[in-house]
């Protein structure tokens, strides 16, 4: 097989949908050699090479690819007209990593490999640029030891190693900046690291070229494996398995002088999705310099530079003397980069994510990608290229990670709360969206509180996991492209960056804002569409659901098979879920209308009851509260189906365990306190999930049900009568034969009949059942010769057919995750390979007999995307989720039909 693919000149042996192979990086260089974008030659060993190291270790692996990339790096050393390890002309390489899916900055990359001593005279020979030369140096010198070497700080509130060391030189330099080094001042750093790395390593820095190539793709293959990649991969369900291949490429330099740069740009706007050009760039500059936030970058384009001045509070002239835009500073490649951007979108027809650098006045790409983007970017970019006619209605829909969506759905600041905030300071618009939090400074403590804001000079990969957890994140440097900005974006986090006002002392953990300090724990909120930061917490509001976001659900409209349904217990949840688009109710649980006010007090009653009798005459004062609630619901959802359980909770959870509050009960119900013990006593189950609820309580009271069924079908009756067009569908849960089924449902027929005679008046209405114990499944041709309609509850059934009670699944699931015995939570994403085929069955089995049978879904998975597109796989009518989620499962229903 083939391991090595080389890209070059317009040539390559790979191309851009070969990425499950080369990773997204690799396939996107060969890509974009072939459609004549300049980028600089070199080769990919591929995603197979990583798990054969993984596997069968560095040795046997790196013997079978030794002459491939041998091969290889002659054929850069030819297209460069260059010699890897040669004193007088030496080919400098990167080695960078590249997963099939981006983890942008989770791997490591080595820059300016190839240097030692002899190579850094013949650069600098060449160029005539010893300070640029020995600049390279001291830079590799540092990735090298990080990546390879495993140079850390000692503790998180000490500095890199290396940047402590840069810091001490600046110090007796007296200097401020990095580009104010002189070549001998570069000269000693590259001494002073070495001496260092020797020091904590207790390994000499290697000198051979050779030795540092494989010692790099070596240390790429193994940051597949560190911690901040697996906790990456994990947070966005990457499998483990894919592996990284490794990029080995020419280098160009952006530190050559002024008429060298590089940058970092978006074809769109990724915060806001807006069709503008956009990015940051640096002069005399390489690699992650304009990332990592050393130094202020400046805007590519004129106009975003005039926008982040005005951000700033930086006058015209200080913009235009210091900070210029490429635009300005360089306006013939500007005008390059320019065409090559819209030739690159249009060619990936979706936003591009790009870095180039200019080497002495030549324009090079060095990495293409589709932009990770915020929900509200990822809907406008979709809805605005269809618009432009560059994808059609499908790719749009195609194009929407529907658990995105949920970020469209999140609060936005009060717009009278923030009027009579204090604005402390103002920094960059990095990933819009309010946040509220307490302060925290380290990315570890960011659980601290339940709302935290991470408040860092800068971030880094390390810090993800704190990022996820904050409501917030405000870093003092940095631009719209650093390490903050992008991974806020991509997760929807609200983000404001480069604050410069904002001074940060990690030792004493105080930040201190034009002289007005604020301690870790104080709270402070961010706008991150505006870039504003405020003193204290303020109030949020929903959000509207309109323009594009409104489009897109008109396509999931369209091309969707299945309706989606919510779960809602009251009109407003209802009315809510309607507004985002929900047909029906898949869900309404009656047990949560016998809490509020006097209810409690009469359903505690029917409890204590000895007798029938007895039982009745509480059931009698539920029945009008009950009825009143069915219409509220009912109506909310006129000419939809409400589908309604029976009661289904164990009695046991309508009294109280406290003793304080068992006395009121009994105060209440003018017995002793003895008498409400003993009957909570009584109601004490071992394992209550599985014990006396569900139709198990409607089968030893038939009452109960008679009530519910009365209150449910005068409700509609009442209803008809008043002109509105109610759907009851009236379900029975947790059965596991049909005899318990039948036995419900006669009541049920009964009731109604006997209220259609009362009323004078009969209203169409739907007797089915939950499908949430495994033997209903099995058994579900049985069932459904009784049944109108199933609902998978496919809580219950993931509880019973793993066996995992719900409860209690917290104290060994994150273990199982960890240790790969599950993938994920069965309990969030449905187990399709067990639990689903026990739903499969049931609807197998169900429609054999009744091929009409109504079928849906309303377990927690019901609004989850993969979880909703097997639904529709097994042929339900409907999934019913949350109301905040229906817009979700609306256009993951959609994509699953197209
Ligand atoms: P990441 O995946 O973290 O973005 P990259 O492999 O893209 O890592 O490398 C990081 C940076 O190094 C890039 O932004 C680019 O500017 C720089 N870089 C990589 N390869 C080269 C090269 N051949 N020449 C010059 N700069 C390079
Ligand atoms: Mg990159
Ligand atoms: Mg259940």
């Amino acid at each position: 097989a083939k391991h090595v693919y080389t890209f070059g000149a317009g040539k390559a042996e790979g191309k851009a949908g070969m990425k499950n192979l080369l990773g997204g990086k690799g396939a996107n260089l060969a890509e974009m050699n072939l459609i004549g974008v300049p980028v600089p030659p070199g080769f990919t060993i591929t995603t197979e090479v990583c798990t054969m190291y993984n596997e069968q270790g560095q040795e046997k692996t790196f013997e079978l690819i030794k002459s491939e990339v041998e091969a290889a790096v002659t054929l850069v050393e030819e297209l460069t007209g260059t010699k890897f390890g040669d004193k007088d002309n030496p080919c400098l390489l990167s080695v960078r990593s590249g997963a099939r899916a981006s983890m942008p900055g989770m791997m490591d990359t080595v820059l300016n490999l190839g240097m030692n001593n002899d190579a850094v005279e013949g650069i600098s020979k060449k160029s005539g640029n010893s300070r640029f030369a020995w600049d390279s140096y001291r830079r590799f010198v540092q990735m090298y030891g990080d990546v390879v070497m495993e140079m850390k700080p000692a503790s998180k509130e000490e500095h890199d190693p290396f940047e402590e060391i840069i810091d001490e030189l600046k110090e007796e330099k007296g200097i401020q900046l990095d580009t104010e080094f002189t070549t001998e001042d570069l000269q000693e750093l590259v001494k002073r690291f070495k001496a260092a790395v020797k020091k904590v390593t207790g390994k000499d820095f290697p000198t051979d070229p050779w030795e540092q190539l494989w010692g790099s793709v070596a240390a790429v293959f193994n940051s597949w494996n560190n911690p901040r990649a697996i906790l990456y991969r994990r947070l966005e369900q990457i499998p483990d398995e894919w592996g990284t291949a490794v990029n080995v490429q020419a280098m160009v330099f952006g530190n050559m002088g002024e008429g060298s740069a590089t940058g970092v740009a978006f074809t769109r706007d990724a915060a806001t999705g807006e069709d503008v050009f956009n990015g940051e760039y640096l002069i005399n500059a390489q690699g992650e310099d304009v990332v990592a936030g050393i130094r202020t970058p400046q805007e590519i384009t004129l106009s975003g530079s005039k926008k982040w001045a005005a951000l700033q509070g930086i006058s015209e002239e200080e913009r235009a003397s210091k900070y210029p835009s490429l635009e300005e500073a360089m306006p013939e490649l500007y005008k390059q980069l320019d065409a090559t951007q819209q030739k690159l979108e249009d060619h990936y027809k979706d936003m591009q994510d790009l870095e180039f650098t200019i080497q002495e006045g030549k324009l090079w790409l060095l990495q293409t990608r589709n932009g990770k983007r915020t929900g509200a970017a990822m809907v406008k970019i979709a809805v605005d290229m269809m618009e432009q006619g560059s994808i059609d209605e499908k790719t749009v829909l195609q194009r929407i990670d529907p658990n995105k969506l949920d970020e469209l759905l999140h609060p936005v600041f009060d717009a009278s709360a923030i009027k009579s905030a204090t604005e402390l300071a103002k920094g960059l618009p990095a990933s819009p969206g309010a946040a509220t939090g307490q302060v925290v400074f380290f990315a570890d403590e960011a659980n601290k509180y339940p709302a935290s804001v991470l408040v860092r000079v800068e971030t880094s990969p390390e810090d993800l996991e704190g990022m996820h957890i904050a409501k917030g994140i405000l870093t003092a440097r940095g631009g719209m492209t650093s390490h903050a900005a992008v991974v806020a974006r991509g997760m929807g986090k609200c983000c404001v960056s480069g604050a410069g006002a904002v001074k940060i002392n990690y030792k004493t953990r105080i930040m201190t804002i034009e002289g007005k300090e604020f301690k870790e724990g104080d709270w402070i909120s961010l706008n991150g569409t505006t870039g504003k930061v405020y003193e204290g917490k303020i109030t949020t509001k929903d959000p509207e659901m309109s323009g594009d976001f409104a489009k897109i659900m008109d396509l999931a409209e369209k091309y969707t098979r299945m309706s989606v349904r919510t779960n809602a217990d009251t009109p407003k949840d209802a009315q809510v879920a309607r507004k985002f688009g929900a047909k029906g109710i898949g869900l309404c649980r009656t047990e949560h209308m016998f809490f509020e006010g006097d209810r409690i007090k009469a359903m505690r009653e029917m409890i204590l009851s000895k007798t029938e009798t007895e039982r009745r005459k509480a059931l009698d004062k539920l029945l009008p509260y009950q009825r009143e609630d069915f219409e509220g619901i009912l109506e909310a959802m006129e000419g939809y189906g409400v589908t309604i359980r029976l009661l289904d909770p164990p009695l046991h959870e309508f009294v109280p365990h406290e003793d304080a509050n068992q006395k009121e009960m009994a105060a209440e119900m003018g017995i002793s306190q003895e008498e409400v013990k003993a009957l909570v006593d009584d109601l004490h189950e071992f394992n209550p999930m599985l014990g006396h609820r569900g139709c198990r309580l409607g089968n030893t009271y038939p009452e109960i049900t008679e009530m519910q069924a009365r209150a449910i079908i005068e409700a509609a009756v009442n209803l008809k009568n008043k002109g509105v067009d109610a759907r009851p569908e009236i379900m029975v849960p947790l059965i596991g034969t049909v005899k318990e089924l039948k036995l419900q449902a006669d009541i049920i027929h009964s009731t109604a009949k006997k209220v259609f005679e009362e009323k004078g008046t009969e209203v169409e209405y739907l007797v089915g059942t939950m499908i949430e114990v495994p033997r209903a499944a099995v058994t579900a041709d049985k069932v459904a010769e009784v049944a109108d309609f199933f609902s998978f509850g496919t809580n219950d059934l993931t509880q019973m057919t793993f066996g995992y009670s719900r409860d209690d699944a917290g104290k060994f699931l994150p273990v199982y995750i960890e240790k790969g015995i599950l993938k994920n939570d069965p309990f969030q994403i449905l187990d399709q390979e067990g639990v689903g085929q026990v739903v499969k069955m049931g609807v197998e089995k169900g429609r054999g007999v009744k091929p009409n049978l109504k079928v849906g879904i309303c377990g927690e998975h019901g609004g989850e995307p993969s979880s909703v597109i097997f639904c529709d796989g097994v042929g339900m009518d409907y999934v019913s989720c949350s109301p905040f989620r229906v817009p979700i499962a609306r256009v993951a229903a959609a994509q699953a039909n197209i």
